[in-house]
C-alpha cells in the first residue's frame, strides 16, 4: 500500500458531477490510495469538470492550468473531458488520463495504467453506466445531508441544453436499489435525502415502460429519512398520482423545483420543450390548488435567439402572476452542438444581463414577501453548521433546498445533524432568523 500514489480530487459543477467525485473517492479509498484533500501535497490530481455553460468550462479550465503549473499529474473527468477528450490531451502535456461521465467507475484501473506509462483515454461514446448501491462512495456533503441519484442522461432534446450529448440518454435505477442506498444513508445518519436526475418525474419510464416516481416515493416513505426532497419535476409529469404520492407520504417534502425555462409559447417552441405545448398557467395553478402548501422553485433562461421584447415582457408578467417561493435567472449561453447554437437573432450579452436583472428585481419583493409570511411561526431547521466565534448555528428550513435557496440563522441551544423547532424572528430577502423553542 505504502507505494501507492496519493489523491485529490478538484470538484467542480452540479450535484450530479459531486455524486461521481464521492463515488471516485469511494473506489479509490477501497483500493488502497490515500485521499489528500490538500492539492498541493497530492501526487495525482483528478479535476471532475463541469461543461455546461462557457463560464463554468472557463473554471474547469483555469484549475487545469493551475494545477499543470503547479507540476501535478492530472486526470480529467466529468463533462468536460467527456466533451473536448481529444483536444484536452492535445493540450494539456499534464493530463495522464481523460475520463469519460460513464467510465468513472474504471478510475483504479486508470490510475493504474498510468503508472506503467500509459496515457489513457477511457471514454465510451455513448455513456450507459449509472452507479448504484454497491459501489462505494465517500461522501462530500454535511453529514446530514446526501444526494440520491435515481436516473442518469436524458431523453429530450431541449434546443439549448448539452446534457444528452454529455451524459447520455436517460437510464434509471430500480426501486430497489434506490431504497437500499436510502437505507444505508439513514443508518449513516443522514437526515435529508434529495433524489436527483435530469427529470425526476420521468423516474423509470426506461426500465418499467412507464414512469414510476409515484411507487418510488411509497417506497422510500418507509425508509427513515425525515426529509426527501426532489429535484426537477417538470410541470406535465406531475400527474394527480404522483401529487397524490407527495402529500400522502409523510417524508416527501411538497417542494417542487420545475426548471420552467420561459413562459411564452413561441420560446418555448424554439426550445424544443417537452411540453410546449402546454399552457404553463393551467399546469402551476392546478399544481398549487392541489398541493397548497407547496414551496415553487423555478429557474428561467432569459436571451434565447430571436426573444423579443414582447416575449421577455411575457416572462416578467408571468414571474407576478405566480408568486414563486424562489427563482434562479441564466443569461442563455449557446453551446457548440445544440440546436440553439446556430439560431438566427442572437441577442448581445449586455440586453442578456439587463433582462436578468429586471427578472430578478421582480423577483426580489416576492421572495422577500414570502419570507415575512415566516415571521412567527414555528418550523422545523436541519442544523448543519456551527459559527465557533459566536456560537450561533445555520441550518435550513423545509423551504429551502441547499446551495441555491437560503438558510436560517439560529440561536438556541442545538446540535449538528439535528432537526429542532424554530421560532422565526426576522426575514430578509433570502434568509431567515429565529431561535430554539
Ligand atoms: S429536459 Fe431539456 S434542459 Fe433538461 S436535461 Fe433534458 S434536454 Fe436538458
Amino acid at each position: 500500500m505504502g507505494d501507492k500514489p496519493t489523491i485529490a480530487i478538484s470538484h467542480l459543477g452540479c450535484e450530479k458531477n459531486r455524486i461521481d467525485t464521492e463515488h471516485m473517492l469511494g473506489l479509490l479509498v477501497e483500493a488502497g490510495y490515500g485521499v489528500d484533500s490538500n492539492e498541493e501535497l497530492a501526487d495525482y490530481v483528478i479535476v471532475n469538470t463541469c461543461s455546461f455553460i462557457a463560464a463554468a468550462r472557463e473554471e474547469s479550465v483555469k484549475t487545469l492550468v493551475e494545477l499543470a503549473e503547479a507540476d501535478k499529474k492530472i486526470v480529467i473527468t466529468g463533462c468536460m473531458a467527456q466533451h473536448f477528450q481529444e483536444q484536452l490531451l492535445e493540450e494539456l502535456p499534464e493530463a495522464v488520463a481523460v475520463v469519460g461521465t460513464g467510465d468513472y467507475d474504471k478510475i483504479v484501473n486508470v490510475i493504474e495504467r498510468t503508472q506503467l506509462g500509459e496515457r489513457v483515454k477511457q471514454v465510451s461514446a455513448e455513456p450507459t453506466f449509472i452507479a448504484d448501491e454497491t459501489t462505494p462512495r465517500y461522501r462530500t456533503t454535511s453529514e446530514s445531508l446526501a444526494y440520491l441519484r435515481v436516473a442518469e442522461g436524458c431523453d429530450y432534446r431541449c434546443a439549448f441544453c448539452i446534457i444528452p450529448h454529455l451524459r447520455g440518454n436517460q437510464r434509471s435505477r430500480t426501486i430497489e436499489s434506490i431504497v437500499a442506498e436510502a437505507k444505508q444513508l439513514a443508518s449513516q445518519g443522514v437526515r435529508e435525502i434529495i433524489l436527483i436526475s435530469q427529470i425526476t418525474t420521468n423516474y423509470g419510464i426506461d426500465i418499467y415502460n412507464k414512469p414510476q416516481l409515484t411507487e418510488l416515493f411509497r417506497a422510500l416513505g418507509k425508509v427513515d429519512i425525515p426529509w426527501i426532497r426532489m429535484h426537477y419535476a417538470y410541470p406535465t409529469g406531475l400527474t394527480p398520482d404522483v401529487i397524490a404520492a407527495i402529500k400522502e407520504t409523510r417524508n416527501v417534502l411538497p417542494y417542487l423545483d420545475l426548471p420552467l425555462q420561459h413562459s411564452h409559447p413561441e420560446i418555448l417552441r424554439g426550445m424544443n420543450r417537452p411540453w410546449q405545448g402546454q399552457v404553463n398557467d393551467v399546469v402551476i395553478e392546478r399544481i398549487k390548488e392541489a398541493l397548497p402548501n407547496a414551496v415553487l422553485r423555478t429557474t428561467f433562461i432569459v436571451g434565447f435567439p430571436g426573444e423579443t421584447e414582447k416575449h421577455f415582457r411575457h416572462l416578467c408578467e408571468f414571474v407576478e402572476r405566480h408568486q414563486f417561493d424562489h427563482v434562479g435567472v441564466f443569461t442563455f449561453s449557446a453551446e457548440e452542438g445544440t440546436k440553439a447554437y446556430n439560431l438566427p437573432n442572437q441577442l448581445p450579452q449586455e440586453i442578456m444581463d439587463e433582462r436578468r436583472d429586471t427578472l430578478m428585481k421582480i423577483q426580489q419583493p416576492i421572495s422577500w414577501q414570502k419570507n415575512q409570511l415566516e415571521i412567527g411561526k414555528v418550523v422545523d431547521v436541519l442544523i448543519e453548521q456551527e459559527n465557533p466565534i459566536t456560537g450561533e448555528f445555520i441550518g435550513r428550513s423545509s423551504r429551502f433546498a441547499p446551495e441555491v435557496d437560503g438558510q436560517v440563522y439560529v440561536r438556541g441551544e442545538a446540535n449538528l445533524g439535528a432537526i429542532v423547532p424554530v421560532e422565526i424572528q426576522e426575514a430578509d430577502v433570502y434568509d431567515l432568523y429565529g431561535k430554539v423553542v
